[in-house]
């Protein structure tokens, strides 16, 4: 029996699987909601976690699982990948928190919890910008003064990157050829989305960048804005917390239709709403800049991988990502895009050159995997 326990602890919620490395079955699945809010789960992330130990119940013994594993946002430039949690592991984390103000405390938090309760497995961290560390200076160095950077640790470090690695190996698997070998776009897009370029298993590129902010339009942040539209709207008397405010929660899908939902938003355009055409071709329009891009970055592909909440099920955001970029090889077959089923899959025509893929991703699967690897 293989089994880890996986945590991600948000600033108000602690999210929890025990998952089944072999089979990749989460054996049960809960969370604990409104941390230190009136009348929530729990009043801190530690009551949280003893909360969470109760509800276990037997499967909460340290003895049936091997390890737990912790998704952390941010690890800087210092995690490369999956890390043994020490002491000076936490505090490391803590050092590149100030890249991340609202997640990698929160993170800490259940770190920190968890250690205290769960104290005879080894504990994981698994960060969403380890995959990304590969990348070509060429392609995380923002232009701007290098002292300042260097100071401030301003560069792309890229987020999903769990998801991203996860999915391009399943990619491989699918089309039975080695990931070494490979070119790869994925397209995670969910509520946070992200396009990745792999060049044999290795992020060469991606559309996140020192934060999650940054790239394709998502469901209530805005991906790529003029960094001067931002100097322009402080000028105009915005403060600092309004624009981060507008920028990440009342931007995107949301701020451009009042709806953060893609179904809704599709929904809405079907009806005839304006704004939601708009918002859709806006969209769109952002995922093939990407696409293009990163063709040029990977100088050929061989497949495009759509993934998360949109990628997966929705075969008309799909089609409209890659509309008209039959020239570069990539087209849909209509009638296999249309079917749904929750296993990997083609949807280009058959004997495309460029395949293009959906592939369902499972994060807490990976950081299982990760943390299973490393406990040994
Ligand atoms: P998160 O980033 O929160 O993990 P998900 O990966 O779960 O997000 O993706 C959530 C998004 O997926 C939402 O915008 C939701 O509307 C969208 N989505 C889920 N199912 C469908 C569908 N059938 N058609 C269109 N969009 C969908």
């Amino acid at each position: 029996m293989s089994r880890v326990f996986v945590v991600n602890s948000g600033s108000s919620s602690i999210k929890y699987q025990l998952v089944d490395v072999e089979s990749g079955e989460a054996v049960i699945g809960g969370l604990v909601e409104r941390i230190g809010e009136p009348g929530g789960d729990a009043a801190d992330h530690s009551e949280g976690m003893r909360l969470v130990l109760d509800r276990l119940g037997a499967a909460g013994d340290d003895a049936s699982f091997v390890a737990v594993g912790h998704r952390v946002v941010h690890g800087g430039s210092l995690f490369t990948a999956p890390t043994l949690v020490t002491d000076e592991v936490v505090a490391q984390i803590e050092r590149v928190s100030a890249l991340a103000p609202l997640h990698n405390p929160a993170n800490l938090a259940g770190i920190r919890a968890a250690r205290a309760v769960m104290t005879d497995v080894p504990h994981v961290a698994v960060f969403d910008t380890a995959f990304h560390q590969s990348m070509p200076a060429e392609a995380y160095t923002y232009a701007i003064d290098r002292d300042v950077a260097q100071a401030h640790g301003v560069r792309r470090y890229g987020f999903h990157g769990t998801s991203h690695e996860f999915v391009a190996g399943r990619a491989a698997a699918l089309l039975g050829r080695p990931l070494e070998q490979l070119k790869l776009i994925v397209l995670h897009l969910g509520n946070g989305s992200s396009a990745t370029a792999i060049d044999g298993g290795r992020s060469i590129d991606t559309s996140m960048g020192l934060t999650p902010l940054e790239g394709l339009v998502m469901g209530s942040r805005s991906g790529d804005v003029d960094p001067g539209a931002l100097l322009h709207l402080l000028r105009t008397g915005l403060s600092v917390d309004e624009l981060d405010r507008l920028l990440n929660k009342r931007s995107g899908l949301l701020g451009l239709t009042g709806r953060g939902d893609m179904r809704d938003v599709v929904q809405a355009a079907d009806d005839g709403d304006a704004d939601a055409r708009l918002a859709l071709d806006v969209w769109a329009h952002r995922i093939r800049h990407y696409v293009g891009a990163y063709l040029a970055q990977l100088g050929g592909l061989d497949a495009l991988v759509f993934t998360a909440g949109i990628g997966e099920n929705s075969p008309v955001m799909r089609a409209r990502a890659v509309a008209g970029l039959q020239h570069l090889g990539l087209s849909i077959d209509d009638d296999r895009n249309a079917m749904s089923w929750r296993e990997p899959r083609e949807i280009s025509p058959e004997g495309a050159a460029v395949k293009v893929l959906v592939v369902p991703t499972n994060e807490e699967l990976a950081i299982a995997r990760a943390a299973a690897a490393l406990a040994g």
